[in-house]
């Protein structure tokens, strides 16, 4: 469960994307194919950026989960926000996250907030040194263990456009199959606000 470089996110540089009003954002549920895209990395701290981070901690909250990621709102952006305790004094945002460190492994199940009514026993790292940056473009360096070190990768999954239904057992997809099929069958491919990044501006 090693760390895998990102060539493909690092070919698509730094991106100052112009983000849609953080009001619209909702969660968007699989298999939408933003899910699937690795994200680029953040460029720009601004004003939009809080915005987005204060809108996706609000998204989360209001569905209960532990984390959420920028794709998961339809968003090609390497930021996820994570709080494992639901109280307010825990929500954490990191971009542009690395993990320097990662020990132990434990098996649970996981759940995902794009992908409800599915879970799926993951294998995680249970100790994760992780550097980020935050909503100021500031580094720091966190470490967590146990429900933080899982939160952490399961939403650095997400930017790397990785799901926890790529990783199912044989077990897992039979007991997860009626639920996909359900998913599948109400996903209707929507009108998505036109996001472009810079790079294919002049
Ligand atoms: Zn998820």
């Amino acid at each position: 469960m090693g760390q895998q470089p990102s060539t493909r996110t690092g070919l698509i540089g730094l991106t100052t994307m112009k983000l849609p009003s953080p009001i619209r954002l909702r969660i968007v549920f699989y298999p939408d194919p933003v899910l699937k895209k690795p994200a680029a990395n953040v460029g720009r701290f601004d004003a939009e950026l809080a915005a987005l981070a204060k809108r996706m901690i609000e998204l989360m909250r209001e569905a209960k989960g532990v984390g959420l990621a920028a794709p998961q709102v339809g968003l090609g952006l390497r930021v996820f926000v994570c709080n494992p305790t639901g109280e307010p004094g825990d929500d954490l945002i990191c971009i542009n996250p690395c993990f320097i460190e990662m020990s132990g492994g434990e098996e649970r199940e996981e759940g995902c907030l794009s992908i409800p009514g599915v879970t799926v026993n993951m294998r995680r790292a249970t100790h994760v040194v992780m550097t980020a940056l935050d909503v100021e473009g500031k580094p720091f360096q966190v470490t967590g263990k146990e429900l933080c070190a899982r939160i952490w990768q399961h939403e650095k999954d997400h930017l790397d456009g990785r799901l926890i239904v790529d990783n199912m057992s044989a077990t897992d997809e039979i007991a997860n199959r009626r639920a996909i099929k359900q998913l599948q069958e109400q996903y209707r491919p929507h009108k998505r606000q036109n996001v472009k990044t810079s790079k294919r501006r002049f």
